[in-house]
């Protein structure tokens, strides 16, 4: 089956917005063998599905963020894909958190209850949810690890947005790459050479300097190849359908690529460092004093009667020369003085009105 020609066929329907909670994958826990692997903070179960009986062990989480969720849909396309495909589950053998921070993913928050990034308590372990991520590493014992994360909507490469990012994570501050690293820039590598037919100039590197708090740079650390996934934003593209769909069909090129051991490292070296140079929306020619201005305008994720809606918010007022915008607005510069104040972190609905800017998302 052609992943991507099929795509539509096996794609979840359910997931219609950015918000996703344990509830609302009870439809996915109930088709699939799941088990509880831990509880939360308040106590919602964490569960792991099981599907496959390879003999490769993968370990994927999800939604380690809680309001990190297009990487939980792409994982339940992924999963779905799964059910069909007698190849894939006879090589592997797969352990799936879709939500290892249900708490987090309740609240639209990227921290657990207590607070804590769980990104940052790899080596301290002082959490429920991380606790119960490492049992299940250590008896599972995977021969790798996918830990699935969504990123901002400012990183980009050159004029572009940045739609994926991944990283093989650093084992030491010196970068060394030992062949652990090295595997997990082998799948990477093959990710991205074929990704690059799709989404040509849209695919990061995230940055990899080192830090063991981290999950990724930890567990790659203790001597499993370990891959960051990162789902980002194609231009405008708020729902992240674009972003799912590819960070679902590079779940299937990693499956690919280990089965068939053609791992790539030489096109790991080709992939751009993502810089952060792209902003939600850029106003151009605002004046201000007499002076023309740009603003910088960020859109904040507010969780509002179980949905996610985008308030604007000023990031910045200046002269911006190096950067890129999902949507940019020149405004003509015959415009009189706008009449109130304006500072960096107010709400900008009442300017967006006064120029009768509607976002749309
Ligand atoms: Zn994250």
């Amino acid at each position: 089956m052609d992943f991507l020609l099929s795509y539509n066929n096996f794609k979840s329907s359910e997931f219609k917005n950015r918000y996703l909670n344990v509830t609302s994958l009870n439809k996915v826990y109930n088709l699939f063998s799941t088990k509880i692997i831990g509880y939360s903070v308040n106590k919602i179960p964490i569960k792991a599905i099981s599907i496959g009986n390879g003999n490769i062990k993968i370990l994927i989480w999800s939604q380690m963020h809680g309001n990190e969720t297009t990487s939980t849909k792409a994982l339940i396309d992924f999963i779905y894909f799964l059910n069909n495909n007698t190849y894939l589950n006879s090589c592997f053998t797969f352990k799936i958190i879709p939500i290892l921070n249900p708490d987090g993913a309740e609240t639209y928050s990227r921290f657990n209850a207590n607070k804590i990034d769980l990104n940052r308590d790899a080596k301290k372990q002082s959490q429920p949810e991380s606790k119960a991520l490492i049992e299940l590493y250590n008896t599972f014992k995977p021969d790798f690890c996918f830990n699935l994360h969504d990123q901002k909507t400012f990183y980009n490469i050159n004029d572009l947005p940045a739609v994926t990012s991944f990283l093989s994570p650093s084992i030491n501050k010196e970068k060394t790459i030992n062949s652990i690293r090295k595997k997990s820039m082998g799948v990477i590598g093959y990710i991205y050479k074929n990704l690059q037919n799709h989404i040509p100039g849209k695919i990061g590197l995230y940055n990899d300097d080192f830090n063991l708090n981290c999950f990724g740079d930890y567990l790659q650390f203790l001597g499993t190849p370990t891959i960051l996934f990162e789902t980002g934003q194609d231009k405008n593209s708020y729902s992240r359908e674009k972003s799912r769909k590819w960070i679902s069909f590079s779940l299937y090129l990693s499956s690919i690529c280990i089965s068939n051991n053609c791992y790539d490292f030489e096109s790991y070296k080709q992939i751009p460092v993502q810089s952060n140079l792209y902003c939600d929306l850029l106003l151009r020619n605002i004046k201000i004093n007499e002076l023309l201005q740009d603003i910088i305008i960020e859109y904040k994720e507010v969780l509002l009667n179980n949905t996610v809606i985008f308030v604007p918010i000023i990031k910045n007022i200046g002269f911006f020369d190096k950067i890129f915008a999902h949507k940019s607005i020149i405004l003509d510069k015959n415009m009189k003085n706008i009449k109130f104040k304006i500072s960096i972190g107010d709400d900008a609905t009442k300017l967006l009105k006064y120029f009768k800017i509607y976002i749309n998302l």
